[in-house]
């Protein structure tokens, strides 16, 4: 294993970044030991982890009224009957575009907000940071900051050691299982599937997903942390193409700062910069990098360097914002000693990414608000293609399925058109001739019926309509099937 060569990166007098210190490829991981930051984006965090794993566990426990028979549960995938349920919306699997509208939303959401402020989504919403965050915090009230966790690891085994690293890892265990507990509770009655859980009547799919997230999420979140966002995960490769140099991102002034170096009480600021190298924008860092080497590929712009530098340039009376959020033609005009442009809101990929979103939001509420409510699906009979019956007609075989999306049962009125003489029968129910048939269709479901079309033997190969219709609505779904015959 090679080492980390640290480079002497010179600070006097600079107008930009000074390079990262090269890491050799196959450098041994170096152990992180962030320190707690105090400010308001450490605040931000907080309210943000607090908000995302209380909806994250307590949704599944969300009930919602859709009408007797149906799941009462806001959020729930539910596979069995292959419908996802979201409050008020109800996917079938016939509606699976609205699931692909939802998933390129979340994207051009996730773009436009890179394309704003950054790696945002990184630093404070991702879960593995939001996970992450939870595991230190627990790390924290076990071993203490990092002064102290770093004395506890490189100290001798011992019952205080082995007592907090005991307790670090039961609640880390612990909090993930209730992770991988609360995720199956999304593809099941979470009342039902949680009493099940415990008396061994869940079914074996919740035991063995909820036994791979909690491994993942104790392994990810206590072991892996930074590792995951620098080498596994893809996106901080893809946003470098969604952002520009007017993205706001998490920046050190350096012409500001520079040249840092440690400051007595009694020397003056003339002739040197505001950073006095105290090295709390790096502890507080939780992928232990220096952003005044400028920017990172592993830098998830959490901006707790800001709330760290700003603290320190409060004691020592200097101006906080020395570390913030600015934007690469900011940097690059004060390295040129000129004034820094304005924050550009209005540039072409954000109004085009606003477009593209509203458009699709647009489509996709209109979509919602005059989703069909029955639906007609048939499919023909492979094998044999045709009959010939007694008579000399040719008989098709038919599966016609009448979907009910409502909570109430239904009367279906099927007709079948396109043939001249054509007759139909429906297996199980009194019909012959080709007068429409009733049919009912149980509430919020799905009923098949077996169809079977007769023609006379000149028909040939045709195309046959089929007409559904609800009596009482008049709402109709129409569908073609072929009709084959001898040639
Ligand atoms: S450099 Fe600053 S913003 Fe980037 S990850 Fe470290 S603390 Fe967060
Ligand atoms: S916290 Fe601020 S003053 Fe301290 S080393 Fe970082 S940039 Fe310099």
């Amino acid at each position: 294993m090679g080492q980390t060569t640290l480079n002497i990166h010179p600070s006097a007098g600079s107008g930009g970044p000074t390079p990262p210190p090269h890491k050799d490829l196959y450098a041994k991981r170096e152990q992180i030991y962030p320190k707690l930051a105090h400010g308001k984006f450490r605040l931000v965090k907080w309210v943000v982890m607090a908000v995302t794993l209380g909806v994250y566990y307590l949704l599944p426990w969300v009930r919602w009224d859709r009408g007797e028979g149906i799941p009462d549960q806001a959020v729930l995938a539910d596979f069995q009957s292959e419908k996802f349920y979201f409050f008020f919306i109800e996917i079938w699997p016939q509606d699976i575009h609205f699931l692909a509208g939802l998933l390129i939303l979340a994207a051009l959401g996730l773009f436009l907000v890179t394309s704003l402020l950054g790696r945002v989504w990184c630093g404070y919403t991702c879960p593995q940071t939001v996970w992450t965050d939870l595991y230190i915090w627990v790390e924290r009230a076990f071993e203490g900051d990092r002064a102290a966790r770093m004395r506890l690891d490189k100290g001798k085994w011992t019952f205080n050691k082995a007592w907090r690293k005991l307790g670090k890892h039961t609640i880390w265990l612990i909090i993930a299982f209730w992770t991988g507990g609360a995720f199956i509770l999304y593809w099941h009655d979470a009342p039902m599937v949680a009493q099940g859980w415990f008396t061994g009547e869940a079914p074996l799919s919740a035991y063995w997903f909820a036994g791979l997230l909690t491994l993942t999420t104790y392994f990810l979140a206590g072991w892996m942390r930074e590792q995951v966002c620098t080498y596994m995960c893809p996106w901080p490769r893809i946003q470098a193409a969604l952002t520009d140099e007017h993205a706001l991102n998490v920046t050190y002034r350096y012409d500001r700062g520079e040249p840092r170096g440690p400051k007595r009480k009694s020397e003056s600021w003339d002739e040197r910069g505001d950073c006095i190298d105290c090295d709390q924008c790096v502890q507080v860092c939780p992928v232990g990098i220096d952003i005044r080497n400028g920017s990172q590929l592993e830098c998830i712009h959490c901006a707790l360097c800001i709330d760290a530098c700003d603290q320190m340039m409060t004691k020592i009376g200097r101006p906080t914002g020395l570390i913030a959020y600015d934007t690469d033609v900011a940097v690059a005009a004060r390295a040129a000693h000129q004034t820094p442009p304005r924050y550009r809101i209005l540039r072409s990929r954000t109004v085009l990414y606003t477009v593209l979103i509203s458009a699709i939001g647009v489509l996709m509420i209109w979509g919602l608000a005059t989703k069909a409510t029955i639906e007609a699906n048939v499919l023909k009979d492979r094998s044999p293609p045709f009959v010939q019956l007694s008579d000399g007609n040719i008989q098709n075989g038919y599966t016609l399925k009448l979907v009910n999306k409502i909570s109430e049962p239904r009367t279906m009125q099927v007709s079948i058109t396109g043939i001249e003489g054509l007759s139909y029968s429906v297996i199980g129910m009194e019909h012959e001739g080709a007068e429409p048939i009733e049919l009912p269709v149980e509430a919020h479901g799905v009923d098949r019926y077996r169809i079977l079309i007769s023609a006379p033997a000149g028909a040939g190969q045709r195309q046959v309509t089929i007409t559904v219709k609800d009596t009482e609505t008049g709402e109709t779904d129409t569908n073609r099937a072929s009709f084959r015959g001898p040639n």
